[in-house]
């Protein structure tokens, strides 16, 4: 399994769709101060569903939405797909290639999609919760954020281990039905 594609359309600076191709192994993104790279990084997190503002550098999540420049008017959604292949079936699911879309309307409506087929967030994080791509942990670490994971509490240390070993997909499945 693999990070194949990533497809930016009004999500932060990204105004334009913009299509990124990953091979298997090592991808660098280089570019100067301001360009955007970060903001490629953020909309990985946001696809998988993401939901704190903060996580993604915004005060609130209406921010992911590109806010316009002085020559281009503010856009009133954001949209980021990420295609992954699933040639060896970590993926739980029947596809050799798999696109998991998330899409924002300023508005306030929220949209997921895996394979062009509507989803919801509980979908997107079950697909993903076995893969070490969770939402909780994804390896994404933030620029000057290595701090912070060598001092990590005993609990949020355990919350990464709970994740990697499958445990939060029942956690969350538990929650869910204890709330109904
Ligand atoms: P650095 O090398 O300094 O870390 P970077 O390449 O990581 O830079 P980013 O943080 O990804 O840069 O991009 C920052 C740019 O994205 C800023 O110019 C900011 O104005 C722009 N930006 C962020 N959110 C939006 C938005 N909603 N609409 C338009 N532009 C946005
Ligand atoms: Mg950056």
């Amino acid at each position: 399994m693999y990070l194949k594609g990533l497809t930016l359309k009004g999500f932060k600076s990204f105004a334009s769709a913009t299509s990124l191709n990953f091979e298997p192994g090592i991808t660098a993104i280089v570019g100067p101060n301001g360009s955007g790279k970060s903001n490629v990084v953020d909309a990985l997190a946001w696809v998988m569903g993401e939901q704190g503002a903060k996580s993604l550098r915004g005060a609130k999540m209406e921010d992911v939405i590109f806010a316009g420049t002085s020559g281009r008017a503010p856009l009133g959604r954001a949209e980021v797909s990420l295609t992954i292949d699933n040639t060896d079936g970590v993926l739980p699911i029947d596809y050799t290639e798999v696109t998991i879309s998330r899409t924002l309307f300023r508005s306030g409506g929220s949209e997921y999609a895996i394979n062009g087929h509507a989803a919801r967030l509980l979908d997107v994080q079950e697909l993903l919760s076995d893969t070490g791509m969770g939402r909780e942990m994804h390896v994404i670490v933030g620029q000057g954020q290595l701090d912070q994971i060598l001092q990590a509490t005993p609990e949020a240390r355990r919350g990464f281990i709970e994740e990697a070993a499958g445990v939060l997909k029942h956690r969350r499945r538990k929650d869910k039905a204890v709330r109904k």
